[in-house]
Formats: C-alpha cells, sequence, structure tokens
C-alpha cells in the first residue's frame, strides 16, 4: 500500500547540508499496521513527510496504492492526497471552526454538496465518539478530544491510509490508550493502512503489527513486533 523506494531528503547543501533521511526503502502492505520508532532528530518526521510528498524527497519514488506519487503534477497529486490522511502531535484544528466544521473541511475543499457533507460526517462523528460535541470549539475540548476530531478529519476523504506523526506524544498515558484504540478500530473496521513514527515504545507494543527502527537517517532494522522485543 506504501512503498518508499531509495527515498533520501537532505536539507540544505554543501556544507550546510543535513541528511536527514538517507536512502530508504519501506513496504507497508494493505491493512497494516507499521511503526517507526526513533529519538528526536533520528529523521521520523522526514520519513513520514516524504509519504505524502509534505516534504519533497531528494531522491527515491513514493509510491501508494500503486501510483507513483514523486511523479505526479500538483494537480494530480492534490487528488492522490485524498487517499491519505494525516493526524498531528499538536492536532493542527482551525481554531474559528465547530468540530462538524473542522471535520467537514476537506470535504469542502474538494467540492462535495451539503448535504452529502452532512451525510458523510455524521458517521465519523459517531465512529470517533463525538457526537455531542458537534457544536463545540476546539478550545472547550480535551487533547484527546481534539485529536479525535483530527482523525475524523483525516477520514472524510476516505483515505486508504493514515499518517499518524507523533499522535498520541502530546497526551497521557490514558488518553494514549483510549486513541490507540480508536486507531485500531479504525484499522480493522475500515481496513486503513497505518504508518506511524513516534519515539515511544509503549505505542508501538500496543498497536503496530510490524515496527522499523530509525537512527541519524537510517532506517536500520525491521522486524514483526513481537521479535522486536524479544531478547535473543
Ligand atoms: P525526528 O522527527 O525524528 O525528530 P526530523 O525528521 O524532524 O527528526 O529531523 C531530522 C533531522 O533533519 C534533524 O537534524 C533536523 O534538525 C533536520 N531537519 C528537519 N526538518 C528540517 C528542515 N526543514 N530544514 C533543515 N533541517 C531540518
Ligand atoms: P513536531 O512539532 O512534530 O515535533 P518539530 O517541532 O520538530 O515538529 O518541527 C516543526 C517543523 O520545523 C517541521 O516542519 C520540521 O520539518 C521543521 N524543522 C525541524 N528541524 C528543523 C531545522 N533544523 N531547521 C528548519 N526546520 C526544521
Amino acid at each position: 500500500m506504501i512503498t518508499l523506494d531509495n527515498v533520501s531528503k537532505t536539507y540544505g547543501s554543501g556544507s550546510q547540508a543535513i541528511h536527514a533521511l538517507k536512502p530508504t526503502n519501506l513496504h507497508v502492505p494493505q491493512g497494516a499496521i507499521h511503526g517507526v520508532i526513533g529519538l528526536s532528530g533520528a529523521g521520523k518526521s522526514t520519513l513520514i513527510r516524504c509519504v505524502n510528498l509534505l516534504e519533497r524527497p531528494t531522491t527515491g519514488r513514493v509510491f501508494v496504492d500503486g501510483q507513483e506519487l514523486t511523479a505526479l503534477d500538483a494537480k494530480a497529486l492534490n487528488q492522490a492526497r485524498h487517499r491519505v490522511g494525516m493526524i498531528f502531535q499538536h492536532f493542527n484544528l482551525l481554531s474559528s471552526r465547530t468540530v462538524f466544521a473542522n471535520v467537514a473541511l476537506p470535504l469542502e475543499l474538494m467540492g462535495v454538496a451539503k448535504r452529502e457533507i452532512r451525510d458523510r460526517v455524521q458517521p465519523l462523528l459517531d465512529l470517533t465518539g463525538l457526537s455531542d460535541k458537534v457544536d463545540k470549539y476546539p478550545a472547550e475540548l480535551s487533547g484527546g478530544q481534539k485529536q479525535r476530531v483530527a482523525i475524523a478529519r483525516a477520514l472524510a476523504s476516505r483515505p486508504k491510509v493514515l499518517l499518524c506523526d507523533e499522535a498520541t506524544s502530546a497526551l497521557d498515558p490514558q488518553t494514549t490508550a483510549s486513541i490507540l484504540e480508536l486507531l485500531q478500530d479504525i484499522n480493522r473496521k475500515l481496513g486503513l493502512t497505518i504508518l506511524l513514527i513516534t519515539h515511544e515504545m509503549e505505542v508501538v507494543k500496543t498497536i503496530c503489527h510490524k515496527v522499523g527502527l530509525i537512527s541519524a537517517g537510517e532506517l536500520v532494522e525491521e522486524a514483526d513486533v513481537g521479535d522486536f522485543f524479544t531478547a535473543p
């Protein structure tokens, strides 16, 4: 579902160059929950942002759902991004919009008709447990509730892939557990493929099927999650 072929990212050039991601191959099959764990500065954000080309790779090719994103022009890429949802550590909600309007935003941008937007947003609010928060503003919500809104918004365009950039790092352990449960639910019920990056072992242990370790821009080890944590 996600394939990175020799993808690297260098910021800057010459003596200023930072090789944030060394040439990397990664394959995440459909329906998997794949984790990449590493310390701060290891290149996790760069890796995940290369998947939907929020960061343009310096080398290599990115495929999602059989389509090469790195070969698309701006308009086609915009279309293709509908199939790749993303959530972030700090939620990135619009503070001037209600829960409903935040979730509806991607559909508005896609030009979906008002009535269809209503029909599509309501089930997402049910799925994410936000049915009684429809008219609240982000400032009135807890961190966990805000992340639920962000998840609902990410699902609005019916993506096949969900990218999670440190999605639980700003949350307390109990809230983290409930968000991870929701992500698992989404993986099972909707068949969504999930790629997540984190610095937290617990996240990887709880929901990932496979995990890779990234260190100094290099994806150095990949294993099934059971093997990854078992002593030899
Ligand atoms: P992580 O997500 O694991 O903390 P990042 O991918 O954010 O790591 O960063 C990897 C390296 O690339 C770090 O040295 C970071 O400072 C650098 N870096 C990240 N983004 C940029 C950027 N836009 N410009 C220059 N350097 C960057
Ligand atoms: P997060 O909030 O997800 O941890 P960071 O605070 O590490 O992200 O980085 C925020 C933004 O700054 C990201 O878009 C990242 O690519 C960029 N960035 C990170 N390190 C650098 C750097 N050394 N130079 C320029 N931009 C950077």
